[in-house]
């Protein structure tokens, strides 16, 4: 059950709308006339003018019927039936009484608003399980807790849910009602944040500066369109937000941010009836799903838990394979790019390779939605892989989806792509780009802030299974390392040919885009540790690729799969489902007898231990410094041999670097496109950086149950020589003096261009030491985060032969060595100065870090005084300035007398 913030939203919200004021109006008269009649009074029987009286009040008294309440409307029939004014659009709901006391599903959608605050087009939100009920004179709608399950033949399932608190967000008075159902008026619904909590809320001390919407306007706010079918009646409305003093203007895609409208669809839906069985998750397998605990059973794992995937049945059940009775259809969106949508539709059926192991042929049917059709793609009766345009995305493409949630069976799915990564365009104008100031908390600076979480301004729970998913941003800088590989490297080979290599490139992209993100929406989530299923060798060996593709699963976020070799270049993405996805769709799709289903279930799970099927998601990815634990769970990495594909890379990206300028220096146009693709390029080293740096002190995880055929115990310390290999490699290139050398003739170069004033609020000028001081604590704060140290400590005590101590000892050495007898340049008095503020912070932090950790600082800062002291004098008066301030950082640190 989700966390759902209802806003206290300003009082005046009922008496805003002409329709709601009607309302609150009627209410009013109709409690206060309840209290006049006195039944204790005599009335003489002879009076005619008391009985003339008695007669106008009777008349008061009696509701108006609902054909009164509905003259002046237009009926809209379908699962629910709404009747709206045609005057002022106020709108009332007739229940029947059939629908009393019976479960239907809420699902919300933002329709557009703020990309920031995730309320663009076609996102998909909550999803509740709600009743309705008749309480006295008033209709109540309450929301129903799903997260416990109770065995019905235990007698304690009699108390079931007796401490759930009871969720009421809304009551209406009747206002007429017949022999068959109840009216009510429902504005006070729609027009209002009772349903989905459209504003989010901050977190406090989020500063204002931060964008959000206002109070929301009642008399702003209105209708849009309304749809009922027989299965799920639609209410699309358009709410207002006002704020009369916004501290922040939002984003370029907001017009005013004192008046932002948002729109929104609440659609209500039946509970689907039928004979789907809802299936059991499992940790060794990714599908998103619920958790439900079942309290009336003793096992150690009380969990009834169950993944989200479609209602596919066999046509022919007896057959081994046969088509679906109904298969699951996406429609291309008639705003698709022609070029893209016969790739688009390849690569929707290449899932169909999938299914046949599940048991079913042409289960997934891709169709192209005509440029006249009647109906719209926001309907949830289609599933639409939508094509838009936004200014600032807060996703590139993302593939979401609902489900029943009573059982996962999924209801309805879109995936929207954003032309910004579809086509391939940069996305990271600004990323790495030198001006960024270092803004990221060091966890020696405030470690308790390091160990919590990281608090996102957008409340998440809000954003329900929307699969949040960044690997179209991700997956098209990995693209344009591509384009510059090419570009720079194939630089021998003709113009036309170049060109076929990017048309090439460009459709595996899309086909791995696309891919990947109907994935999700058939119920997978990441799997952020497939991409580790080859060597760098076999990556470039097409036979194979092409036969069990470059990675275990679609559902990575892969680097991409560049040759330093040009003639050995492989295919840069895969271009099919893997073994992993064949694997994952046979587990939740294969049709089951129940008496048949946990020996089939549990005969599909025991070939987890095959390195194909490796698994880890998002909770398990290294990609944050000191998240998670297992190195091989990570994003923008490739192969099962990091150091050798991360070095490669490495070397690649210095390949490059020399010739960058003559290839993007285009006459007639400015420095831009070269500062990008630097920008680029550089954008590799950290992702390279960021995936060899979690091998230090990393433990691998497998998720293998007892009994099955493996040795493999679940953690397993990465080894020593593996250890040392990765602190080795970020030593030459990240932390050693010559490691950028081969960037330093383009900086007088990388020149941004110029639009209007836009170099008003920061200078114009590259800053190279800013993204390479970047590169260099971001790396060491993985290394030195008290999460990770405190892991290399304990797992010395079941394997890790790497000790803190030792640890620090070579960082020490990779980082003062090479130039101890000698000048010192900027980039490495940067790297020497953060380093021993580093280990300054870990000995004064009051949390955090544990007593062997702080030990080490120790011991390395008093080593350090020692290397330093007898240090020679450096050849310039700037490296003598940076060691005396060396000395002195230590020498404070070391001091008892702090003060
Ligand atoms: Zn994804």
């Amino acid at each position: 059950m989700k966390y759902v913030l209802l806003l206290a939203v300003a009082g005046s919200l009922f008496f805003a709308t002409p329709a709601s004021a009607d309302v609150r109006m009627y209410s009013l008269q109709d409690t206060l006339s309840k209290k006049q009649p006195d039944t204790t009074k005599v009335v003489p029987p002879d009076s005619t003018k008391t009985a003339a009286a008695d007669s106008a009040k009777k008349k008061k008294d009696e509701k108006p019927t609902i054909d009164e309440k509905i003259k002046s409307s237009k009926k809209i029939d379908g699962l629910f039936t709404l009747y709206q004014d045609t005057a002022n659009a106020s709108l009332q709901l007739y229940l029947t009484k059939e629908q009393l006391d019976k479960n239907f599903i809420y699902q919300s959608f933002s329709m557009g608003g703020p990309t920031a605050l995730y309320l663009n087009q076609n996102m998909i939100r909550d999803t509740w399980l709600f009743s309705i009920r008749k309480h006295n004179d008033k209709i109540e709608f309450l929301q129903q807790n799903t997260a416990f399950y109770y065995d019905p033949d235990n007698p304690v399932s009699k108390a079931a849910n007796a401490d759930v608190a009871e969720t009421i967000f809304h009551s209406e008075k009747i206002a007429a009602s017949d022999s068959a159902g109840y009216l009510i008026p429902i504005d006070g619904l729609f027009i209002s944040n009772k349903l989905d909590a459209v504003k989010p809320v901050m977190p406090p001390g989020t500063p204002p500066t931060v964008f959000n919407l206002g109070n929301l306007s009642t008399g702003k706010s209105s209708y849009d369109t309304i749809r009922s079918f027989p299965k799920n009646t639609d209410v699309v409305v358009r709410l207002t937000y006002e704020n009369p003093a916004p501290m922040s203007g939002g984003g370029k895609d907001i017009t005013d941010a004192r008046y932002v409208t948002v729109k929104m669809q609440h659609s209500f839906l039946e509970v689907p009836q039928n004979s789907y069985r809802a299936r059991r998750d499992d940790p060794r397998v990714g599908y998103f799903g619920a958790q439900v605990d079942d309290l009336t059973s003793i096992s150690p794992t009380p969990y009834r838990d169950f993944i989200s995937r479609w209602h596919l049945e066999k046509k022919n059940p007896n057959a081994r394979i046969t088509e679906p009775v109904e298969p699951i259809i996406f429609w291309i969106e008639n705003t698709t790019p022609l070029e893209y949508r016969p790739i688009i539709k390849e690569a929707g059926e290449k899932w169909n390779e999938a299914f046949e192991a599940a048991g079913f042929k042409n289960a997934i049917v891709m169709k192209q939605m005509p440029d006249d059709v009647d109906w719209d793609p926001a309907d949830i009766a289609y599933n639409v892989i939508r094509w838009k345009s936004s200014a600032s995305p807060s996703y590139g493409a993302i593939g979401p989806s609902f489900f029943n949630p009573l059982t996962g069976q999924i209801l309805g799915a879109d995936i929207t792509v954003e032309w910004k990564s579809g086509a391939g365009t940069p996305v990271m104008d600004d990323l790495f780009n030198g001006s960024n100031a270092m803004t990221a908390s060091l966890p020696w600076e405030d470690p308790a802030q390091a160990v919590a979480p990281q608090v996102d301004y957008i409340h998440h729970s809000q954003i329900n299974r929307m699969a949040l998913c960044n690997m179209a941003n991700e997956l098209s800088m990995q693209y344009q390392t591509g384009l510059v590989a090419v570009e720079t490297l194939d630089a021998s080979s003709s113009d036309a040919g170049r060109a076929e290599t990017v048309r090439e490139m460009h459709k595996q992209f899309l086909y791995y885009l696309i891919m990947h993100e109907m994935g999700h929406t058939l119920g997978l989530n990441h799997n952020m540790r497939a991409s580790q299923m080859l060597s760098p060798e076999q990556l470039h060996d097409t036979k194979l690729t092409r036969k069990i593709g470059l990675q275990g699963s679609v559902m990575d976020y892969p680097a991409i799969n560049v040759s330093r070799d040009r003639s050995k270049q492989g295919d840069y993405y895969t271009t099919k489902a893997g073994p992993y996805d064949i694997w994952a769709i046979e587990y939740g799709y294969t049709p089951f007898t129940p008496a048949e289903e946990e020996r089939g279930l549990t005969r599909i799970l025991s070939k987890s231990t095959d390195p194909q099927l490796a698994f880890g998601n998002d909770a398990d990815d290294m990609r944050s410094p000191g998240k998670a634990i297992d190195p091989r769970v990570n994003v923008n990495d490739h192969s099962n041999d990091m150091m050798a594909y991360g070095e490669e890379r490495f070397l690649l990206v210095n390949d490059m670097m020399p010739k960058l300028k003559s290839r993007f220096s285009r006459p007639n146009q400015g420095y831009q496109e070269l500062l990008q693709r630097y920008s680029q390029l550089n954008s590799q080293r950290f992702s390279m950086a960021a995936a060899i740096s979690r091998y230090i002190g990393g433990v691998y995880v497998d998720r293998s149950f007892v009994g099955q055929e493996t040795d493999i115990q679940p953690y397993t310390p990465v080894p020593l020589a593996t250890q040392k290999k990765a602190m080795e490699l970020l030593g030459n290139y990240v932390f050693a003096p010559d490691a950028f050398k081969e960037d330093y003739a383009l900086f007088p170069y990388l020149q941004p261009q110029r639009r209007g004033f836009n170099f008003f609020s920061g200078t114009e000028d590259y800053k190279p030491q800013n993204t390479f001081r970047s590169l260099q604590v971001s790396t060491l704060s993985h290394i030195l985060h008290p999460t990770t140290l405190s892991r290399i400590n304990n797992s010395s005590l079941y394997g890790n032969e790497y000790s803190v101590a030792e640890v620090m000892k070579d960082l020490t050495e990779t980082i003062f060595d090479a130039d101890l007898g000698g000048s010192v340049d900027l980039v490495r008095q940067n790297l020497q100065t953060d380093y021993v503020t580093a280990l300054s912070g870990i000995l004064e932090a009051k949390t955090g870090y544990d007593h062997a950790s702080k030990a080490a600082a120790l011991a390395t800062l008093a080593d350090l005084k020692t290397k330093l002291g007898d240090a020679a004098s450096g050849s310039d008066a700037q490296t003598d300035a940076h060691r005396k301030n060396l000395l002195f950082m230590i020498a404070k640190a070391l001091s008892v007398d702090k003060s």
